[in-house]
């Protein structure tokens, strides 16, 4: 449920979420034809706000999906968000749709896309949870490769996450891997999956089936400053069970430590360089 601190920007007004409402007939909901953004404030402004932006472009691009105005008035509307909302910190989802159109799916009858934008709180995991380390499966749920949706897309359809989830669910785990179609490991249902070994760091490319996440993108920064020696390439699940530590990222989840895969715990949870890398991410995330 959201909080009472939540605030919605649609059509050029800051709303409360009662008040917002989109059209049955807007093709995001009945095909998950869109895109969107998740994106963390801190004091009013947000975490790598530009590069959020540059992959909600990509996204829309890879879909031929207009933007509904240009990317200066999204940046204003988001700013305007900011002002409105009564929480100094907290989540921002940006969803664009194609729009209202015909119940058939043909995207060209939709003629104007929509967007609107949430401000809540962020519903963090327990931290009890979090120190205790998330028990994952791998899920039978196979990431598509770029024949189908690419999973760079960060599209309105997220049903192939969600049934991995469900396996999640139904193993009384907390996180589901997904491997890509030739059996690598591409990601979390909604994190990006990072490996450590020898002390070197190990996650895969995002041409394995990830979404280019900004937070990986920034924990890789962090190594690099860190001099963690990293290395993107194919990883199995053998790689994981046999790995020293493991753990997840995304803008929701933060770094998420792994403790055990499939029944397999790890070496270290939370290692020391999920210690390190996590302590230096939240120095960043926090100094803008
Ligand atoms: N992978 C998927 C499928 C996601 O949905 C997300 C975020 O929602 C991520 C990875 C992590 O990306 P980011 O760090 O940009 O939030």
């Amino acid at each position: 449920m959201y909080s009472t601190d939540a605030r919605v920007w649609k059509d050029n007004a800051i709303l409360l979420p009662e008040q917002a409402t989109i059209s049955v007939f807007d093709h995001g909901l009945l095909y998950g034809d869109g895109c969107f953004e998740g994106m963390r404030f801190f004091n009013k402004k947000i975490f790598r706000l530009d590069d959020h932006l540059q992959r909600l472009q990509r996204s829309a691009a890879a879909l031929t999906l207009d933007l509904p105005m240009p990317i200066s008035d999204i940046y204003n509307a988001l700013a305007a968000l900011l002002a409105s909302t009564p929480l100094n910190d907290g989540y921002l989802r940006l969803v664009i749709t194609r729009g209202v159109g015909s119940l058939g799916l043909d995207p060209s009858r939709c003629k104007t896309p929509d967007m609107f934008i949430i401000a809540d709180a962020l519903q963090l995991m327990p931290i009890e949870r979090i120190e205790a380390g998330l028990s994952v499966i791998t899920a039978s749920v196979r990431r598509g490769n770029g024949d189908g949706l690419d999973p760079r897309i960060k599209s309105l359809n997220y049903l192939n996450s969600i049934l991995a989830r469900l396996q999640a669910n139904v193993a009384g785990a907390d996180e589901a891997l997904m491997l890509n179609q030739q059996g690598f490991i591409a990601e979390g249902s909604a994190e990006n999956i990072f490996l450590v070994r020898d002390g070197m760091l190990l996650t895969p490319c995002d041409t394995d089936g990830a979404l280019a996440g900004i937070t990986r993108d920034t924990v890789l920064q962090c190594a690099a400053e860190l001099n963690i020696p990293i290395r993107e390439q194919h990883l199995t699940p053998y790689d994981a069970y046999t790995a020293d530590e493991c753990f997840l990222t995304g803008t929701g989840a933060g770094l998420l430590p792994v403790r055990c895969i499939d029944g397999r715990p790890l070496k270290h949870c939370p290692g020391d360089l999920y210690q390190r890398l996590h302590d230096a991410f939240h120095k960043r995330q926090r100094q803008l």
